[in-house]
């Protein structure tokens, strides 16, 4: 029913990243090729039941029952515990796998599972395959959420393992030159910022309407609180156009649909869906022109009194959509 069957299942992996010298990296999505997208099951496998540990199945049913032309849910292999070292301190992963000690477990702010492991494992890696996709296919996605506040030693605002800061660490170790991370988020991503600043070959360009988690941007990374909505563009256009003269061999982004002015964690009056239809427009228009391969995750996203699940799923379509070019 999700599209998962046998010939689904040569899953997507990091061992499929291609060499990401120069020429060899496509400009874009082959024409007519489907934008991969990751995702199986256990992405929602916790008992802790919420939008960040439910919603990928909720978009994936969607794309089930209404295709988007162009998208193809694809499985992806999950990381081992030693990928999830390459950022997280072993007493945190520890604690995560074994669920002792408690808080340090539950320290993103949900329950503590045995399915938790399994479900940030594959979620996490799901990260990591759409890079290895992007670089190969120019654009890929993975329905992730949960990232961007994970630090070394816990987790935060929602947050467990940072897959983010491992699939850009990862990419780098298999020979992309520089990666620019576009996190749209409503929130800050401090914890992508904690984990990677300081990196000679990773930026980071942060929009975010709410000041939680934030942070002061070094080495030329940037992040922008922005208040009033007829701001949140032009602030999104002027940094992506502020880096006309950079070279990126790859771009991670965190494509939070939580700036809507309905969702009741983050969101910004006056921000609708069309403006955040736009807002997908942009980032994977300015992709396209410089030639940059993209890899997108969901990021945030919560239902509230104005915004119901089908709103919610709707909105992480717009990202589904633009990426598909269509
Ligand atoms: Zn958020």
């Amino acid at each position: 029913m999700l599209g998962l069957g046998a010939t689904a299942l040569a899953a997507v992996g990091c061992d499929a990243l291609p060499s990401a010298q120069g020429s060899d990296v496509p400009a874009q999505r082959s024409h007519g090729r489907p934008v991969r997208v990751c995702y199986t099951p256990d992405y929602v496998g916790s008992a802790h039941a919420f939008e960040t540990t439910r919603k990928a199945r909720w978009v994936a049913d969607s794309l089930a029952a209404e295709p988007i032309a162009g998208v193809e849910l694809v499985p992806n292999i999950a990381l081992t515990e030693a990928e999830v070292e390459r950022v997280h301190a072993p007493a945190y992963v520890s604690a995560v796998r074994t669920g002792e000690p408690r808080a340090l477990a539950e320290s993103q702010g949900f329950g503590w599972d045995p399915e938790l492991w399994r479900m940030v494992l594959a979620s996490n890696g799901g990260v990591t395959a759409a890079v290895a996709t992007a670089l190969a296919d120019g654009v890929a996605g993975s329905l992730s959420s949960g990232l961007h506040h994970a630090r070394r030693e816990h987790g935060a605002g929602f947050c467990t393992f940072n897959g983010l800061a491992i699939a850009a660490l990862k990419a780098l170790d298999q020979g992309v030159k520089r990666v620019l991370i576009i996190d749209l988020d409503a929130h800050c991503g401090g914890g992508t910022h904690s984990l990677l600043a300081g990196h000679p070959s990773i930026h980071q360009l942060d929009v975010a309407v709410d000041e939680f988690d934030r942070y002061q941007p070094t080495g030329g990374n940037t992040l922008d609180l922005v208040g009033v909505a007829k701001l949140y563009l032009p602030t999104i256009q002027r940094r992506l156009e502020g880096l006309g003269h950079e070279r990126f061999d790859l771009c991670l982004y965190n494509a939070g649909m939580d700036p809507h002015e309905h969702c009741p964690v983050g969101g910004l009056s006056g921000i609708d869906q069309d403006m955040l239809a736009r807002r997908e427009k942009l980032v994977f228009s300015w992709c396209r022109q410089k030639k940059l391969p993209v890899a997108f995750v969901l990021a945030g996203g919560y239902i509230g009194p104005g915004l119901d699940q089908a709103g919610l799923v709707a909105l992480h379509r717009l990202t589904l959509t633009e990426a598909s070019g269509r």
